[in-house]
């Protein structure tokens, strides 16, 4: 395994920016059609999204064991923490890793989404956040499997995956261990899953490989779930990919089955716009499944006086998939995702929530 320090410069004189890559040779890996794939794993792009750090973390120990026993076929690169740019960004005692203050960018969007995979395309020049993420793009394209691992607010462990590499990508899914699977088909915002695959969708099947590629953004549940136990099994799920996907070699391992999972397009999500501004009192919690006209949640909006309770009820029935951590709401902003069996009245095309 060899570690080297990636540098980005920042937007004024003396402030820069660092993080670390691990990678992994394979003994298989020789770019041929016969070789073994590669994978790229990354974590904590939207900064203090901390489950997939504490999964790689816990990760590190296997690949390097695996390394010494000979057991890596294909490259593997790692980047635990992929934004040192929203690490830093603290106002008024509040850490801020989803968005770049500088330019008040979403770190998972505008990324480029190149017509072919070639790094020779990407932007040289921008910001310092546009430039970080054509490093980042430039250290995950070529690879087989990209993975960028997230958290929503509370929510189950699930995938965004492209339709594309469904359902050829049920095995990871299962090896992973995620409860759903939200399929998308557009992405014109430049997320970073969006950035990954775009750029195989108009080429030459022998060079897009679908049958071999992964993207997908990953959702460890919720941003308070860093938890030693949790790590511990992701790591494993991680691994279980690596070596169903030819990775890394371990004939103990059993093939993953069959997913079982929750699966819905994107359409299907409801993301339940708050009526009336005030304190959520949940009804419901990640993993209920609820009947149409269900009660999600009460807004207590003038607390004390009749009438000061807003219901919120099931427009459709399904699955809920994740809601708020926080408990104060202001009028239209999102309750939670209710992964409908049928496609949402509400629906927002084009937006992974990710
Ligand atoms: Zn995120």
């Amino acid at each position: 395994m060899q570690k080297s320090i990636e540098r980005i410069a920042g937007d004024s004189e003396g402030v820069s920016y660092e993080f670390p890559v691990f990678r992994f040779e394979g003994f298989r890996f020789d770019g041929s059609d016969k070789a073994a794939p590669s994978a790229y794993v990354q974590a904590a792009l939207h900064a203090g999204e901390l489950p997939g750090v504490v999964a790689i973390d816990a990760l590190m120990p296997v690949l390097e064991k695996a390394e010494a026993e000979g057991r890596i076929k294909g490259n593997i690169t790692i980047v635990p923490q992929a934004n040192p740019i929203g690490r830093a960004q603290y106002l008024y005692g509040e850490h801020q890793g989803r968005f770049h203050l500088g330019t008040r960018t979403n770190f998972n969007r505008g990324f480029p989404l190149l017509a072919a995979p070639d790094v020779t395309l990407l932007p040289a020049h921008g910001t310092v956040d546009q430039r970080l993420k054509s490093r980042l793009m430039q250290l995950s394209i070529g690879h087989d499997i990209v993975l960028d691992l997230h958290c929503d607010d509370e929510g189950l462990a699930y995938l965004y995956v492209h339709t594309s590499l469904w359902p050829a990508m049920a095995d990871c899914a299962m090896a992973m261990g995620v409860e759903a699977v939200i399929l998308w088909d557009e992405d014109t915002d430049g997320t970073f899953e969006g950035a990954s695959i775009t750029p195989y969708l108009n080429v030459p099947a022998d060079v897009a490989r679908f049958d071999r590629r992964v993207a997908t953004t990953v959702e460890y549940r919720g941003i308070l779930d860093v938890d030693g136990a949790l790590a511990g099994s992701d790591a494993e799920g991680l691994y279980r990919l690596l070596v169903a996907r030819g990775v890394i070699l371990d004939q103990a391992l059993p093939a993953p089955g069959g997913f079982t999972g929750v699966v819905a397009p994107l359409e299907n999500i409801d993301m339940m716009p708050a009526p009336r501004a005030g304190a959520v009192l949940y009804n419901v919690k990640p993993g209920d499944r609820v009947a149409k006209g269900a009660l999600l949640a009460t807004i207590v909006h003038a607390p004390g006086e009749a009438d000061g309770r807003t219901q919120v009820l099931a427009p459709q029935a399904g699955i809920i998939l994740t809601r708020r951590s926080r408990r104060i709401i202001r009028a239209g902003e999102d309750l939670l995702k209710l992964v409908g069996d049928r496609k949402s009245a509400d629906a927002r095309s084009g937006t992974l929530e990710n």
